[in-house]
């Protein structure tokens, strides 16, 4: 055991749990390449839990971040705020909801608080409506709407939460369907839940399930769901936290597959926008965000550096289209990777969009979940030279890919044939 991993174990929390037999320090990245403290080089492909977005010390970001370091780092919302303002401006505008505001926190447990506590004074009910196998966050009123117990540590909750089907699609009672009947059957369960409940706040939903183990419904479920919602006066919260910024490919936000009835009421976000640095944030309709009748701030919501580099990501982002960068080079990547599993016996599925890819492990000749193939993978993979990560309802069974959007092809061609190995050594 390394020095700095039994001073780890000996002051930080059991809870706080990491990857690998033996923890690796991360020294120092570039691109889509990181360091460890022996000074071994990793392709990184889960970007610090889907955080690194674009790529790792990317200069133009490093810039931003010095440059404002170097003139203030923090003032509060006390003060006009010119980065912050800068960026609200933009990301109300990608957000897609109508007469937008925006407030910045520190992390996507904040934002999704922050919308909980919109929603519940906006419709003046605690009553919630959450997918099963979802993560919302670690604060207690987002345990309270996480569908996936090996992330919700109390049964205890401000909230009254009802979980709803069709965030998973390949396993549960519904999973035989076509698309059609998969969709047509939450409907008829959502309606029946709403039946049985007064004045329900809002839905909260991922687009694709991140911690749940990259699951998604068929396209269109949130839109159908928004329908039934709208006639309630029910609103729909979209947590992009994983889902946003292009990741997905196909869409900027994941609620994009689901927008025949328009967009969310709410949308929260964090990881990706920083690269790293702590953003998260919400955005909501006007007259649900100006709802609150008392005042309410977060000291670090916003800070300067934070803010100069998202402004300096975003930027780097949409000039480079990296959303298209994850279409095409995500989509290579995820038929490269069915065909390794379809030759691997652990394979149960490959699923994803963009690069946001699963590889959901089974025990061979079952549909029984494999968290020991799992963790081995993850093992073996790390020895080939590449991080991946992993994740999965009741039980941790699915790999998780999730590079930078600016991940080339070689890279992606590189890291699938390590994963090909891993596979057969796990
Ligand atoms: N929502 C989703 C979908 C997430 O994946 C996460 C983090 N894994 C969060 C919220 C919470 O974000 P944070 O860890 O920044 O508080």
């Amino acid at each position: 055991m390394t020095d700095l991993y039994s001073r780890h174990l000996a002051v930080l929390p059991d809870w706080l749990a990491t990857y690998y037999r033996q923890p690796i320090e991360i020294t120092h990245g570039e691109g889509r390449h990181v360091w460890d403290a022996a000074g071994n080089r990793y392709l990184d492909f889960f970007g610090g839990i889907l955080t690194t977005m674009t790529a790792h010390a990317l200069p133009e970001v490093t810039k931003a971040v010095s440059e404002q370091a170097g003139r203030i780092v923090h003032s509060s919302t006390l003060y006009l705020n010119r980065p912050m303002v800068e960026l609200a401006e933009r990301v109300a505008a990608l957000s897609g909801i109508p007469d937008a505001r925006v407030f910045f926190t520190t992390s996507g447990t904040e934002a999704n608080d922050t919308a909980l506590l919109l929603a519940t004074a906006y419709r003046r009910s605690h009553q919630i409506l959450a997918m099963r196998n979802s993560y919302h966050g670690r604060s207690f009123s987002a345990v309270g709407i996480t569908g996936n117990r090996s992330w919700s540590p109390t049964g205890l909750s401000p909230l009254q939460t009802l979980y709803v089907h069709g965030g998973v699609r390949g396993r549960g009672p519904y999973a035989a369907f076509t698309d059609a009947q998969f969709i047509e059957a939450c409907v008829a369960d959502l309606e029946d839940l709403i039946g049985h409940t007064h004045d329900v706040a809002a839905l909260i939903a991922e687009p694709i399930q991140g911690v749940g183990g990259f699951t998604a419904p068929p396209d269109g479920l949130f839109a159908a769901f928004r329908d039934v919602l709208d006639r309630h006066g029910i609103l729909w919260i979209s947590d992009e936290v994983q889902t946003g910024w292009g990741r997905t490919g196909d869409h900027f936000w994941g609620w994009q597959a689901h927008a025949e009835n328009g967009p969310p009421d709410i949308l929260t976000f964090a990881k990706g926008i920083g690269n790293g640095m702590s953003i998260g944030g919400v955005v909501a309709r006007a007259d649900v965000m100006n709802c609150l009748d008392a005042n309410s701030i977060s000291t670090f919501g916003g800070s300067p550096v934070t803010m100069a580099a998202g402004l300096a990501n975003l930027t780097y982002l949409l000039e480079h289209d990296l959303q298209g960068n994850a279409r095409r080079v995500g989509g290579l990547l995820l038929e490269r990777l069915r065909a390794v599993g379809a030759r691997s016996p652990l394979v149960r599925e490959v699923r994803g969009r963009g690069l946001m890819i699963g590889i959901e492990l089974v025990k061979p000749g079952t549909d029984e979940a494999n968290p020991e193939a799992a963790a081995a993978v993850l093992e073996a993979a790390r020895e080939g030279g590449l991080l991946i990560g992993k994740g999965g309802g009741h039980d941790t069974s699915v790999l998780r890919i999730a590079p930078p959007l600016s991940l080339n092809v070689a890279e992606a061609e590189a890291g699938a044939s390590i994963l090909e190995h891993a596979l057969n050594a796990g």
